[in-house]
């Protein structure tokens, strides 16, 4: 679904099966946040195809962390003529530790090179300027991508509407996970985009959820 001119959200729907929400950053951008796992990556491609996105049109697959529901379907792109990121902490993590969550699910680590290391700071993805935060506790490398200019921040399983992300597989914190937390809710924020369940829109319903999160959930962290 094309949210706005430039964003482009897919939200994972289906209760028999676990995936991740994708979005698309559009324009100049061309960056796929979070493919999902291999097996649904060609309906996913269908849908963007369906607002006008073609595959030809990805530059980049920034991927939020590891964990296979997310990161999985960027084996299929072509590391030749995409940037396929990952911040430097999760890459040393799935090559380790990170990589045995995949044999719980039956399914193996893909193979395809990480071309595109991250680390804190500003990135430009075509002509927009981000930045990528650090934002351990769901997993130990997982990042917030916020785009200043359009008050959004992609947040993967950090946090979602109304709830949090598990900190009980291998690399979670729960203490690390709260102040990753803290941290986003600090941004200056209108459009918040989880790894999983409903977006939220508009400052004060983001203010909301963050202070929901806070008071019901952090007591039990
Ligand atoms: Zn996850």
């Amino acid at each position: 679904m094309k949210l706005t001119d430039e964003i482009y959200v897919y939200v994972w729907t289906n209760y028999f099966d676990n995936n991740c929400n994708s979005y698309y950053i559009g324009g100049e951008v061309g960056a796929l946040i979070d493919p999902g796992l291999t097996r649904y990556v060609p309906d996913l491609l269908q849908q963007m195809a369906a607002d006008g996105v073609k595959k030809e049109d990805i530059r980049y697959i920034i991927n939020t962390h590891s964990h296979p529901d997310h990161l999985q379907g960027a084996e299929m792109f072509d590391t030749e003529t995409i940037q396929i990121a990952l911040h430097s902490k999760e890459l040393e993590f799935l090559k380790g530790v990170g990589g045995e969550l995949y044999g719980l699910f039956g399914i193996t680590v893909p193979q395809m090179h990480i071309n595109f290391p991250l680390t804190e700071g500003n990135i430009t993805l075509g002509d927009q300027i981000f930045h990528i935060i650090l934002a351990p506790g769901h997993s130990p490398g997982s990042i917030g991508l916020y785009w200043p200019a359009r008050k959004a921040l992609f947040c993967g399983d950090v946090l979602f509407e109304q709830n949090i992300g598990r900190t009980d597989f291998p690399g979670g914190n729960g203490q690390l996970l709260k102040k990753s937390i803290i941290s986003f809710s600090q941004l200056d924020c209108e459009l918040l985009f989880p790894g999983h369940m409903g977006i939220v829109q508009g400052r004060e319903n983001i203010q909301d959820n963050f202070n929901i999160i806070i008071q019901n959930i952090f007591p039990y962290i």
